[in-house]
């Protein structure tokens, strides 16, 4: 008879690129697998609520296609042929590349690139310990945050705001331009408590008709990019009819007579004509929101990925400033809770040893800088070798075909650091096999809440993978860079960072799991003022010196409206483009991750667009056919699914699939652009305009 399995729960963090970094409990196996994941219940935040696609870990982990043996090319790039080959071998090939291109070109002709494929802080940020020590071409990470943080900074001087536990006191909640149903669950935890308990409203304002929507008292499904008209219009009505807090305004904000004054023309019927919301709808939610002192606003990453996006969320942001929500419990802003933790990160990253005269290549970019555009590589030589962890750009970058130009060049040398054969990987010359986060030790800050969390390792990873942190190490020992984080454990690094920014030890936090790092209610609420000088907030916005660590200002930034305003920057649709294309998340997928696992893959089928029926129809469509899609930056094939929730001359694809899952080989993300948006760079995934044709 078979021995019973010894099933144990252990306490881990979800390390993927999402808001709600959730606390898990993971069901152990003999010791060697896991089973079940589950949300941790006494996490206030996280609350014992896990998306589906993380409660099926076993799936991804367990999975038989991860990378288990180093690999070199023999093949052509991209062909995917490819022999194994000694982890050793590796490595020393790797450092050989590596010290060859420093010793021809310069150190900067290294780029290291990496992202949020763990949002691990030792796993995902050491690798900057090895550009800086090294003094190779540093990483400007620019495609998630660079639009929407400037957005809320603008306002707030600060990214950090709201308890978003609070949302369960509110009895408004505002859902602005994220779909958290698919993306971040526990928004939804907090709302739909306070929707049970207290009666709340919630409000989901998006550009088709998402889950979220659905699931709202009030959906306000607008034309992409228009969230700044919808914006103007509420805080017009609001002086208009008496429901802007004047009192409040007159003592937090900079120019509320200046405001008033130019919201005059910024009437519903204006923003009716720019948003397509009916005017009565634009007058019910501005008489909600003004009514309701308790009204929380969860401003989401969505809206921003436009041209015009980080005005669009400083827009949305001063709608809490005019009715005054921010003095109240359950009321005010929340975007994200980044700015809170101010852990000391020297160790992890080698600050210690940044040159900032070393010049920053954009991550958004990266066609751009691999096909050697001057001003991409900053006027510098051509990137000739290049470390790559935690990201798939060849997937995830905008301007997908100048991105597959670039990985394609016989004189660039990549290694990639992958945990399956991704569509980059395919394009390296070394893949490395990568651990995953139950088989490595990290540190984890919530984004969209305010805890500090420990993730330890508890399983052993396959034979043959190794973490971000030993491979790093490794390569530095071959290529000479010395610094006390290589020769130390992440469990040495991860004590030291806490003891360094007062936050405890290892040992205290492993004991309690999370440290909650929320500041008080009076600083959550700016009570004590906002971050700038004078302690006001910013109705007038002055980008220029909106205080983002970014890599200056970029894009045209001179032409940004300084009060709220519809910027009309967009890329327009025309007779030769007549649709504009947004590429939103899917339900099972985050960005290019779980695209491998077999029931997320069988959930979302195949690479689909949704299209209105009408539009579907002129074309001569029906469900389930193919369309092509294509502007200036390419063109791809796709099957058609019609749904009346997305408007005309609106086509949305959701998630990330690999190009190798389209009909062409070609991904959406062939079809935007790769251009810097105002004020600090960033990619506008949103916001592409394209000819559709049947076939
Ligand atoms: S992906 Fe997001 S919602 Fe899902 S478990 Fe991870 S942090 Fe939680």
């Amino acid at each position: 008879m078979n021995k019973p399995a010894d099933v144990v729960r252990r306490p881990s963090v979800c390390p993927h690129d999402c808001p709600s970094v959730c606390a898990l409990e993971v069901e152990v196996i003999d010791g060697a697998r896991i089973g079940r994941i589950r949300g941790a219940a006494e996490q206030s935040y996280t609350s014992g609520v896990v998306c589906a696609k993380v409660a099926r870990y076993a799936e991804r982990i367990h999975h038989q296609d991860r990378l288990t043996q180093p690999l070199r090319r023999i093949g052509p790039k991209g062909s995917g042929q490819f022999a194994p080959i000694a982890w050793d071998d590796a490595l020393d090939l790797v450092a050989e590349k590596f010290l060859d291109a420093e010793r021809r070109f310069g150190a900067e002709s290294v780029w290291p690139y990496f992202y949020a494929g763990t949002m691990g802080l030792v796993m995902r940020d050491g690798i900057e310990r090895l550009t800086h020590v090294k003094r190779y071409s540093r990483f400007f990470g620019s495609i998630c945050v660079g639009i929407a943080w400037p957005g809320f900074l603008a306002g707030t001087g600060r990214i950090a705001g709201v308890d978003p536990r609070e949302m369960a006191k509110s009895d408004c909640i505002v859902i602005w331009g994220t779909n958290a149903v698919v993306t971040q669950v526990n928004v939804m935890t907090h709302a739909t408590r306070a929707r049970k308990e207290r009666g709340a409203k919630i409000v989901a304002i998006d550009i088709y008709e998402t889950e979220t929507m659905r699931q709202a008292d009030m959906a306000l499904r607008l034309r992409p990019g228009t969230d700044g008209a919808l914006a103007c219009a509420v805080m017009h009505i609001l002086f208009r009819d008496g429901l802007a807090d004047r009192a409040y305004l007159a003592r937090y904000a900079d120019a509320p007579e200046a405001l008033e004054a130019h919201l005059k023309s910024r009437d519903p019927h204006w923003a009716s004509a720019i948003t397509g919301l009916s005017v009565d709808a634009i007058e019910a939610f501005a008489a909600l929101v003004g009514r309701t002192k308790r009204s929380f606003f969860r401003l989401g990453y969505g809206f921003s990925r436009q041209r015009n996006g980080a005005a669009n969320l400083h827009a949305a942001s001063c709608v809490p400033v005019v009715t005054g929500a921010w003095a109240h419990e359950g009321g005010g802003a929340f975007h994200s809770n980044s700015g809170i933790f101010q852990l000391d990160k020297t160790l992890i990253e080698g600050l210690d040893a940044r040159d900032e005269s070393v010049r920053r290549l954009d991550q958004s970019r990266v066609g751009a800088v691999l096909t050697g555009e001057a001003e991409a590589l900053k006027g510098g030589g051509p990137v000739k070798a290049m470390l790559i962890q935690n990201t798939n750009p060849l997937a995830v970058a905008p301007n997908q075909e100048k991105v597959r130009k670039g990985f394609g060049r016989d004189d660039l040398f990549v290694c990639v650091h992958e945990q399956f054969l991704t569509d980059t990987a395919r394009y390296a010359d070394v893949v490395l096999p990568a651990t995953m986060f139950l088989e490595h030790d990290d540190l984890y800050t919530g984004g969209g809440h305010q805890h500090l969390q420990f993730g330890p390792k508890t399983i052993e990873p396959p034979a043959g993978s190794r973490s971000n942190h030993e491979v790093v190490a490794a390569l530095a020992e071959r290529l000479g860079a010395r610094h006390p984080g290589f020769a130390m454990t992440p469990r040495e690094i991860i004590d030291w960072t806490l003891r360094a920014s007062g936050r405890g030890t290892l040992a205290e936090l492993e004991d309690r799991k999370w440290l909650d790092c929320q500041p008080s209610f009076e600083d959550s609420h700016y009570l004590n003022g906002f971050a700038y000088p004078d302690g006001k907030f910013r109705l007038r916005a002055d980008w220029a010196s909106t205080p983002f660590s970014g890599d200056g200002l970029k894009g045209p930034w001179r032409e940004m409206p300084s009060l709220p305003d519809h910027w009309p920057v967009n890329e327009a649709a025309d007779a030769a483009h007549p649709f504009k294309l947004a590429t939103s998340p899917a339900r099972n997928f985050l960005n290019s991750s779980f695209t491998e696992t077999p029931t997320s893959r069988a959930r979302e089928e195949r690479p689909t667009v949704l299209m209105n029926p009408d539009d579907a129809a002129a074309l001569g469509l029906s469900e389930g056919e193919i369309v092509r899609l294509s502007n200036a930056r390419g063109e791809i094939r796709v099957h058609v699914r019609l749904f009346p929730g997305v408007s005309r001359g609106l086509i949305v694809s959701e998630g990330v699939w690999p190009p190798s899952a389209f009909l062409d080989g070609r991904g959406v993300n062939t079809l935007t652009g790769d251009d810097s948006v105002a004020p600090f760079g960033g990619a506008a995934f949103h916001d592409a305009r394209v000819w559709a044709r049947r076939g």
